[in-house]
């Protein structure tokens, strides 16, 4: 029987950015979906500032920029959010398709050995205490691999889910979302285009020269999931909305989906865990959920490698779901709030009113955008430092090796204990296998923490894989390290 650490299901963005994370650890991965070959249609159509920062700190996200558009295109509820002033490089969205961030971390994941092996559906696992055979179906019959744990980011109709045996609760869908990638003979005169119209809303974006992406949101009308929708229903229920075709023709892609919100009640069962849409599934409002898929990713990646390497440590992986479980619940709470803003009638119309002005204050602006991109997120890593648990800034910074920058010092996503301004004090003895010391002069006095304002530069920063803060000290000692490098990173050895 084949024999690996970390079998994966699904080849989407979750699943191709756990294996890039798995494999920079140097996990034995094997990556299945049960596809025959990748569709290369794009649901996702744009990123967030804490992905393109997670990206960046695995040194994907150039290429990325070179084949996207970077816009302010970020709303709530479709009211207008700009991001212009937020404390990151990123202050913007980067409207890119989802098929060419796959193909980049496809390429990634290929590169670092852990390529997708398709027509490979995870059909069953049993679990015991060293750990899990998983069932693979495919043309040439049934077999099995042996690993220690399995992974599902196999989408919102997860087969691992089900499986574990793991419910999904939430709210059915209340209304309808339609796309359709198209050719426009009359396309509007601004690339990016939407307007509120009686029983819905519509938009067309230009994704790239020559096609748009149109959409139409219904409130009166729920469809089934699975029914079909051709192009001439589209163009007949966009017209319906706003009042013209534009012109489409030659059709790409034409899909329709709706606002069910449903979580997994648990992140983890035993050997398996779930990420990406397999944990959530919501409406796409405000275009988050790649984002966090991408995001539970590289939350749970270094854990697996952790407690793999650290004799069995098995404690950082529960972490990951009181992590990442109350950020996806957040994010079904925000879609739910901005599909109710979105509704017709007068009742709606007057919270958007109400809603809008108060969006012109810059803290219910800075609030919700914080929200939306995931630039606030909090993790309980203790101490009540303003940076404890935070993203650690991308601080400038001056290295034996040159010039640099934090995220720069992350691309081989290992933990680092980063001393600042010739800080030598607290050191990583019995650890020293785990995390890496790097010394450095910041090129700031401040840095400046999304939420938080400007703070002093820290004498000393312990930073985890995914770029989140362990612990910190302004002063030149090294209280409560050994404390959080036990917790995060297993005993000492
Ligand atoms: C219209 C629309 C617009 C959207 N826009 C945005 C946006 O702008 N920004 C954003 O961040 N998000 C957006 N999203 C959401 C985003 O597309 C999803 O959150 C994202 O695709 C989730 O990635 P995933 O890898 O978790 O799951 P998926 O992309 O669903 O991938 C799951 C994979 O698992 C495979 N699989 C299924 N069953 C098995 C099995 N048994 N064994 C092995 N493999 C299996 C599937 O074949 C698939 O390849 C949008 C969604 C929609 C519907």
């Amino acid at each position: 029987m084949e024999t690996t650490e970390v079998v994966i299901a699904g080849g989407g963005p979750t699943g191709l950015m756990l294996a890039v994370e798995l494999r920079l650890a140097e996990v034995d991965v094997v990556l299945l979906d049960g596809l025959p070959e990748r569709t290369g249609e794009s649901r996702a159509g744009g990123l967030h500032a804490r992905t393109m920062e997670i990206l960046d700190q695995r040194g994907l996200l150039d290429d990325l920029i070179a084949r996207g558009r970077v816009m302010q295109a970020g709303h709530f509820g479709a009211l207008p959010l700009d991001f212009s002033d937020f404390d990151t490089r990123h202050p913007h969205m980067l409207a890119v398709l989802q098929s060419v961030v796959e193909r980049e971390l496809d390429h990634q994941a290929t590169e670092l050995g852990a390529p997708v092996r398709w027509a490979s559906p995870v059909a069953g696992f049993t679990q015991d205490a060293n750990g899990i055979d998983v069932e693979v179906g495919g043309p040439d019959g049934t077999r099995r691999i042996r690993a220690k744990y399995l992974v599902g980011c196999d989408g919102g109709r997860s087969t691992v889910r089900k499986l574990a045996g793991i419910g999904f609760t939430g709210t059915d869908a209340t209304m309808t979302g339609m796309l359709a990638d198209v050719e426009l003979a009359e396309p509007p005169a601004e690339p990016f285009f939407g307007r509120r119209r009686g029983a819905g809303d519509f938009s067309a974006v230009q994704f790239e020269p020559g096609w748009y992406r149109l959409v139409v949101q219904r409130h009166d009308l729920v469809m089934p999931r699975g029914a079909t929708l051709t192009f001439e229903e589209f163009r007949d229920h966009f017209r319906e909305i706003a009042g013209t075709d534009f012109g489409m023709h030659s059709p790409r892609w034409v899909t329709h989906y709706g606002d069910a919100s449903r979580q997994a009640e648990r992140y983890r069962e035993g050997r398996v865990f779930l990420a990406g849409d397999a944990a959530h599934i919501h409406y796409p409002a405000g275009g988050q959920g790649q984002n966090l898929g991408v995001q539970d990713a590289v939350n749970l990646g270094w854990k697996l490698a952790i407690a793999l390497r650290g004799n069995d440590f098995d404690e950082v992986l529960n972490t990951y779901e009181s992590e990442r479980l109350a950020v996806g619940a957040r994010v079904l709470h925000n879609t739910r709030a901005q599909t109710a803003a979105q509704r017709p009638g007068a009742h709606a119309e007057a919270l958007r009113d109400i809603l809008g002005d108060l969006i012109d204050l810059d803290v219910v602006r800075h609030r919700l955008g914080l929200m939306i991109t995931a630039l606030d997120i909090r993790y309980d890593t203790k101490g009540d430092h303003p940076l404890a648990g935070r993203r650690v800034p991308d601080g400038d910074l001056s290295a034996a090796g040159g010039e640099t920058r934090v995220y720069e010092l992350l691309r081989s996503a290992r933990p680092i204990l980063l001393r600042l301004n010739g800080n030598r004090i607290p050191s990583v003895d019995g650890w020293q296998d785990r995390v890496d010391v790097v010394d450095a002069l910041a090129r700031d006095e401040r840095w400046a923490v999304p939420g938080v304002g400007d703070i002093a530069v820290p004498a000393a920063v312990l930073i985890r894989p995914d770029g989140y803060v362990a612990w910190v000290s302004d002063e030149f000692g090294a209280e409560g390290l050994p404390e959080a490098l036990g917790t995060w990173f297993g005993p000492a050895v």
